[in-house]
């Protein structure tokens, strides 16, 4: 069975095509700066890679560029693309209602049309891919994956603002989290190298990227995770603030800022980039605080520092911390940042072996001493794969699996 994987944001598009069940990539490649001049596919196949520069004005033209791509005579995996069976999307916001993966139908399009209120930057371009895909292909089965899934089992003590109860009521003001898909694939990995049922294991982990989340896992369900309402609650990001007092903004109101330029301030010119005042990519702040860039050093310590906050928090409603999981881009390849916050996180029993850490790059591997109580795990994350298994699933008969048996 061939399964297309299609990530559709408002500026790029990404696509996987695998072979399924043995999970083998046929092709990948993503089309970007959508709308831009600028545009270009980029398209890799049998270790070669193909880009074209190409006017790209919108999410389905992509699609339609994707799909001739993957059947094209010289650059193409597929003699059709009839030949593709299935369509897994990823789709950021579920509301209350998408517990799992499910099968698109009418209804199905309805909800995630209606969520675009709660994200209005990604429902909207994922439901374009979906409808996109469903016109050009109209007999294979689309599947939606959804990264607020996961965190369908966090329990309403979790996931309760304490603000008046009719907002939650009324417009479904409550946490949510995001990045579902990845926590999900690496707590799954992580209990899968301990050689532990999915099941079976308390983590922390910790998706550290352009956006970052970290999110407690208890016996294999999310329980509690660090983004809420949207992407920009949580440890600080890359331009994105994390948590702060919310004052702080009724006194920016005071002083003349509008909505849209706290939107701005927030979620733009936040994070890492707002503190160091350079960057908000942890390899050039790494290398300007070596060279005593004062707060590109401080940019660095407090992310490393409210991440601490998290484990320690997440160590305390998960009473037993089995692993403390790495992913993300900064997850994945920051070896002094991996270092800076395990050292934090020698309280809850972390002990991180420094030369394995130092050569865990881009790979999964166990960074932690033998004597460690909690084991330490950097994993790449691969949300492509997981859409791809849980379209699979599906494609054998169900419409929908909760993302607990997933
Ligand atoms: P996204 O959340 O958009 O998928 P990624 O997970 O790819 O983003 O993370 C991007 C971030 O990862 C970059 O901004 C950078 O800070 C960090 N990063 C990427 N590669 C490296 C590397 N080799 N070393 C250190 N940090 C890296």
């Amino acid at each position: 069975m061939k399964v297309l994987v299609i990530n559709a944001g408002s500026s790029s598009v990404k696509y996987h095509l695998y072979q399924m069940p043995r999970g083998d990539v046929l092709a990948r490649g993503l089309v970007e700066r959508i709308g831009e001049e600028s545009s270009r596919l980029s398209h890799f196949f049998n270790g070669k890679t193909y880009t074209v520069p190409t006017k790209v004005e919108d999410v389905e033209n992509a699609i339609e560029l994707i799909l001739q791509t993957l059947a094209d005579g010289e650059v193409g995996v597929l003699r059709h693309i009839s030949g593709i069976n299935a369509v897994g999307h990823r789709v950021v916001h579920g509301g209350e209602e998408f517990t799992g993966s499910i099968i698109i139908n009418e209804r199905v399009i309805a909800s995630i049309e209606k969520f675009a209120d709660l994200a209005p930057l990604h429902n909207p371009p994922n439901l374009a891919g979906i409808r996109a895909a469903q016109r050009s292909l109209p007999n294979a089965l689309q599947v939606a994956c959804f990264d607020t899934a996961f965190h369908a089992t966090i329990p309403k003590v979790a996931y309760m603002y304490a603000l008046p109860y009719e907002l939650y009521k009324k417009y479904g003001i409550r946490r949510y989290g995001f990045h579902g898909i990845s926590h999900r694939y690496v707590a799954r990995r992580a209990a899968a190298i301990m050689g532990r049922g999915k099941y079976k294991i308390n983590a922390i982990t910790c998706h550290l990227g352009n956006g970052c989340s970290i999110t407690a896992v208890k016996n294999g369900r999310s329980i509690d995770t660090s983004m809420g309402l949207t992407p920009l609650e949580g440890v600080p990001m890359g331009t994105r603030s994390g948590d702060l007092d919310p004052a702080i903004l009724f006194y920016l109101a005071d002083k003349g800022y509008s909505a849209e330029d706290l939107k701005n301030l927030c979620n733009t010119k936040s994070g890492l980039l707002g503190i160091s005042g350079v960057s908000n990519d942890v390899r050039n702040l790494e290398e300007l605080a070596a060279k005593g860039h004062a707060r590109a050093k401080l940019a660095i310590d407090v992310f490393c520092y409210r991440i601490k906050k998290y484990i320690g928090a997440y160590a305390a409603v998960l009473d037993t911390v089995d692993a403390v999981v790495f992913t993300g881009g900064i997850g994945e390849n920051a070896v002094f940042l991996r270092e800076q916050i395990c050292d934090a996180a020698t309280q809850i029993g972390v002990r991180l072996d420094y030369t394995a850490n130092e050569s865990a790059i881009a790979k999964e591997a166990e960074i932690n001493t033998k004597d460690s109580q909690v084991k330490v795990f950097v994993i790449p994350t691969n949300e492509q794969a997981a859409i791809a298994n849980d379209t699979y699933e599906l494609a054998r008969g169900r419409t929908f699996i909760p993302c607990a048996l997933l």
